[in-house]
């Protein structure tokens, strides 16, 4: 797709999954001050996500949000269809939820392993699944799926997290390699320590040790995280597909 493509009055539309805290809540306001009508799901917390949708409604694009589990496929299913009845065909795919369940591997509960596994890697099959082949028959699309560096280079207490973040990694590249020739681009999106609710558990003594691996010597904040994955969903980006961009501050160099 190129910027010939896309018309100012043609409805783009974005579903965003884990919208309604942290990267997703950024990524969820980003798109949709850059034009998207936004479709977000969420786990649990009903009041955080009703306050988003309204304050990104705000750019004037329309913004649903629906309590969905992304571990549940018929669930996720559904929300889609319904997503494409109400506000059209979905054009671009973000996939954000996702948890951590920290341990080393001989203290680690076995269903510390399978819920992260299936929330992190099991929930981006579930959306990516349920929205390709309509944009198979439409000839257009693109997915971001939120990686980590983790899932890249590994880190230690979190062999369940890093493994479901590098089945992310190849999960992507195999899909870009089979949905290209339909004009459908997919990448990944691998960040380092962003300043979330995920990264606030972390005790002092940790985040001054993690400070030290940064280049920048900062965490990142999710608007910068946010700013990449809105510019890979714009035809801008037409040439980018089986990507992992890392935004870490250099924390792996
Ligand atoms: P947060 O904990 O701030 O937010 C997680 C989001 O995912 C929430 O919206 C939550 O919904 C949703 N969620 C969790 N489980 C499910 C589920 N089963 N079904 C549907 N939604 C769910 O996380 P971050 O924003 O920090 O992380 C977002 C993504 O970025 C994750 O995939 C994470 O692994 C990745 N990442 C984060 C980094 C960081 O430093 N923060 C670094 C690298 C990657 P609810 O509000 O209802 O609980």
């Amino acid at each position: 797709m190129t910027e010939d493509d896309v018309t100012a009055d043609e409805p783009r539309v974005a579903v965003v999954s884990g919208g309604s805290r942290g990267i997703g809540r950024a990524v969820v306001q980003r798109l949709a001050r850059d034009g998207f009508d936004v479709a977000f799901c969420y786990r649990s917390r009903a009041d955080e996500a009703k306050q988003l949708q309204e304050l990104a409604a705000e750019s004037g694009s329309r913004v649903v949000a629906t309590q969905v589990d992304v571990t549940d496929a018929a669930a996720v299913r559904r929300w889609c269809d319904e997503t494409e009845d109400s506000l059209g065909p979905i054009e671009a795919v973000v996939t954000s939820a996702g948890i951590v369940r920290d341990n080393p591997l001989l203290l680690m509960a076995d269903e510390d392993w399978s819920d992260v596994l299936r929330v992190n890697l099991d929930g981006v099959y579930n959306v990516c699944r349920s929205v390709i082949f309509g944009m198979m028959k439409r000839k257009r699309g693109c997915v971001v799926n939120i990686s980590s560096a983790a899932g890249v280079y590994g880190n230690p207490t979190q062999s369940n997290y890093s493994a479901s973040k590098a089945g992310i990694i190849g999960f992507t590249r195999s899909l870009a390699k089979e949905v290209g020739r339909y004009g459908i681009r997919v990448n990944a999106v691998a960040p380092g320590f962003i300043e979330t609710d995920m990264t606030a558990e972390l005790t002092e003594q940790v985040r001054k040790r993690m400070l030290g691996m940064i280049a920048l010597n900062r965490f990142g904040t999710v608007e910068e995280v946010a700013d990449l994955v809105g510019y890979l969903a714009q035809p801008r980006a037409a040439y980018i597909t089986g990507a992992v961009l890392q935004i870490d501050g250099g924390v792996t160099i």
